[in-house]
Parts: structure tokens; C-alpha cells; sequence
């Protein structure tokens, strides 16, 4: 396959599919947060991890997480492979090892990092009122009541 004969939007989800970002989950999780109407940036490069989502007002960077990449326990999307086992083990292994640190480093520095598993965004109707509940409630907690 050449790249130069993929349309724009095909190119588009090729490459985002390589990089990990602007991923289907993350769409509809941004369709959802944009529906309820709050206001978010994408990709912020200055925060640990570069958070898929960051809701600014309410200190809450959003991961959505593929549920396979990032080892999704017990979910069934979430399997290792059963060739090359090993690397794979220690695939996941680094990557929760880095979730974890990037989760860490961002509370130290005053955010809330909320995690978004692939399968939940295949139920938005489950999904959208718990992200409502959850930045409510941080909100609420947080000194920027008024702005929220
Ligand atoms: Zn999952």
C-alpha cells in the first residue's frame, strides 16, 4: 500500500492508527464531553504523558486507553498474543508500568488523571453520565467551583 494513492481522511486514520492518537474511543469520547458541553484541549505536550484529552478548568487530563496496548484487565479485548508471548508480556508490562508513572506525575502536579477504556466507549450510553459524574464531582472539590 502507497501512501500517496490513500484519500486525505484514509492517510489520516493510518497514521493515527500509527501514532495511537485521534483513535476511535477518542472520538467518541471527545463526542460525548463535547455533547455535554465542556470545553477540553487535545494532546497537551506539556503534561506528563500527553494526556489524549485535558479538561483545563476542571485539572482532568483523559486518557483513553486501547484496551489491548494497555492491558486491560479481565476485559475481553485485552489478550496476550500467542506467538513472540514474551515480548508481548513485557510490552504490556512497560506500558502499565508507564501509566502508572504518568498517573503519578500528573496528581503531583495538581491534575486528576481519569482513564478511559476502549470497551467502555462501546457503551456511551453508560459511559457519558459517569464522565459527567466524575468531573461534577472534582469540580466540586476543586478551588475552581465558579469557573466549572
Ligand atoms: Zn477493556
Amino acid at each position: 500500500m502507497h501512501l500517496d494513492i490513500l484519500t486525505r481522511e484514509e492517510r489520516s486514520v493510518l497514521m493515527s492508527r500509527i501514532r495511537g492518537t485521534n483513535t476511535k474511543p477518542e472520538l467518541i469520547v471527545r463526542r460525548l464531553l463535547h455533547r455535554s458541553g465542556y470545553r477540553f484541549r487535545l494532546h497537551r505536550k506539556d503534561l506528563p504523558g500527553t494526556p489524549d484529552i485535558v479538561l483545563p478548568r476542571y485539572r482532568v487530563a483523559i486518557f483513553v486507553h486501547g484496551c489491548f496496548f494497555h492491558a486491560h484487565r479481565g476485559c475481553k479485548l485485552a489478550y496476550v498474543p500467542k506467538t513472540r508471548t514474551d515480548f508481548w508480556r513485557s510490552k504490556f508490562s512497560e506500558n502499565q508500568k508507564r501509566d502508572a508513572r504518568v498517573k503519578r506525575l500528573l496528581r503531583q502536579d495538581g491534575w486528576t488523571p481519569i482513564v478511559v477504556w476502549e470497551c467502555e466507549t462501546e457503551r456511551p450510553n453508560k459511559l457519558s453520565p459517569h464522565l459527567n459524574r466524575i468531573l461534577n464531582a472534582h469540580c466540586v472539590l476543586s478551588e475552581l467551583t465558579d469557573n466549572c
